[in-house]
């Protein structure tokens, strides 16, 4: 079977060879050939150099998807090599890691696929139709590198449709419990992957939620709690402070999900924790969470709306130590990111009033639309709007099982502040 060819036009922005994984219709000069949706294509320039290989879907703005720069035959071995070597990069980078994301999509010269590993449990989202028609190959190969207990598909996305594909959820062979713990930075973290959000756990702020550690504690003094010349902390009245946790800081975390924030804030010596999430059901597993490591009595649970928390409180005039903020994507596609921004600066604004002085902002976005200079941008006018100065103590991204290709900024989507708040 000879393979088909799409010649790309002489005149274009030289994307695919500075390491973007995506040929658009519009910078195709001619196909050669009959490809039909699914196929694997040739990418060749204007005067047929061989570029890279790629999956052709005709239906979908990303006609082409480079899965490979070399010629050689994309059959089954192909993927077990690709999956394997994602896995041995995850196994070197992460020695100690039991759970965490195995594939990346694009930055694992995967294109569409993402692979979640919950301990022995195996989450799959294939996200493009050149990677639909090969499942079978990724599941062979994953059942042989992994020997899993259950494969899950949460292929239950809506951004299927723009390949042409329905949305599909199940166990891929046998049913099997989907609730897994998982071991993030010594915590137990109880996931349902089968019920939680997008694979059942964001593994992306693993490193995130590991530098909160230093800012948990040292508050005592700011609480007016004081040790004295025998080492016995003491309250501003002389009384003696009984709880192990008075140096900790009072922690608000918001959008909380199953309280992955929480529970790492209570490990690193948090005195309290207030969790909030707009969904009952993953209150009750952050609850949950709290329960199975030892946490509950640091901890409180709300289910509401945050846009309409966090204004209430401000009115109350409640404040926080630290504030985390770690909202879902508001900006869906590019046309939304205004929108999304007035979104974000919303919560940032309030968030920040509910800071104590000297206290911290923890803010994040996973929006890839919003860049991180709009987001650094946002930021700023929401600080202005609240009388306030930040002053930046880290600026981190997605952690190193969630690759990031130079030339991609797709790739490239989670922003993660912390900031000391200082009045204005
Ligand atoms: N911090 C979490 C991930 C947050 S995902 C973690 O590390 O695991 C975003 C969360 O925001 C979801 O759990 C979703 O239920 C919640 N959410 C979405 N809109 C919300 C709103 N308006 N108010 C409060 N929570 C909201």
């Amino acid at each position: 079977m000879t393979v088909s060819k799409a010649f790309l036009k002489q005149n274009r922005k030289k994307r695919l060879e500075q390491g973007h994984p995506w040929v658009y219709p519009g910078e195709i000069e001619k196909i050669e050939g009959d490809p039909q949706g699914g196929d694997v294509i040739h990418i060749v320039n204007h005067a047929g150099h061989f570029l890279a290989q790629g999956f052709y879907n005709p239906l979908s703005q990303l006609i082409i998807r480079v899965v490979t720069y070399s010629e050689v035959e994309v059959d089954e071995t192909l993927f077990y090599d690709k999956l394997e070597q994602a896995w041995k990069r995850r196994q070197w980078l992460l020695p100690t890691a039991t759970s965490c994301r195995v594939v990346h999509g694009e930055a694992d010269f995967l294109p569409g696929i993402i692979i979640d590993k919950y301990e022995d449990v195996l989450v799959v989202q294939i996200l493009s139709l050149g990677m639909e028609m090969r499942r079978q190959w990724i599941y062979q190969a994953l059942k042989k590198l992994f020997n899993p207990r259950g494969i899950y598909e949460r292929s239950d996305v809506p951004v299927r449709r723009l390949e042409g594909l329905e949305e599909r959820e199940g166990f891929v062979e046998e049913p099997f419990d989907t609730h897994v713990t998982v071991i993030e930075n010594g915590l137990k973290i109880l996931v349902d992957v089968a019920e939680g959000q997008k694979t059942g756990y964001f593994f992306d702020q693993r490193e995130n939620r590991a530098a909160l550690k230093p800012l948990m504690t040292g508050w005592g003094l700011s609480h007016g709690i004081k040790v004295d010349e025998t080492g016995k902390p003491k309250s501003a009245s002389g009384r003696e402070i009984k709880n192990p946790f008075w140096n900790g800081a009072e922690v608000l975390d918001c959008f909380s999900h199953t309280g992955s924030f929480m529970l790492h804030a209570c490990h690193y010596g948090a005195k309290k924790v207030t969790c909030l999430d707009i969904s009952e059901k993953a209150i009750e597993m952050a609850k949950e969470n709290a329960l199975l490591n030892g946490f509950l009595h640091r901890t409180e649970f709300v289910a509401a709306n945050a846009f309409d928390f966090l204004r209430e409180q401000v009115k109350e005039k409640k404040t926080w130590d630290v504030v985390i903020l770690d909202p879902p994507a508001f900006a869906k596609n590019k046309q939304a990111i205004e929108s999304a921004v007035r979104g974000y600066k919303e919560i940032n604004l309030q968030g920040m009033k509910l800071v104590r002085p000297g206290g911290i902002l923890v803010t994040a976005s996973c929006s890839y639309h919003l860049s991180a200079s709009r987001f650094f941008k946002m930021l700023q006018e929401a600080a202005i709007d609240a009388h306030k100065v930040l002053r930046l103590i880290e600026f981190r991204r997605a952690g190193i099982d969630h690759p990031v290709l130079l030339g991609s900024e797709e790739t490239d989507y989670l922003k993660f502040a912390i900031y000391e708040v200082f009045e204005r």
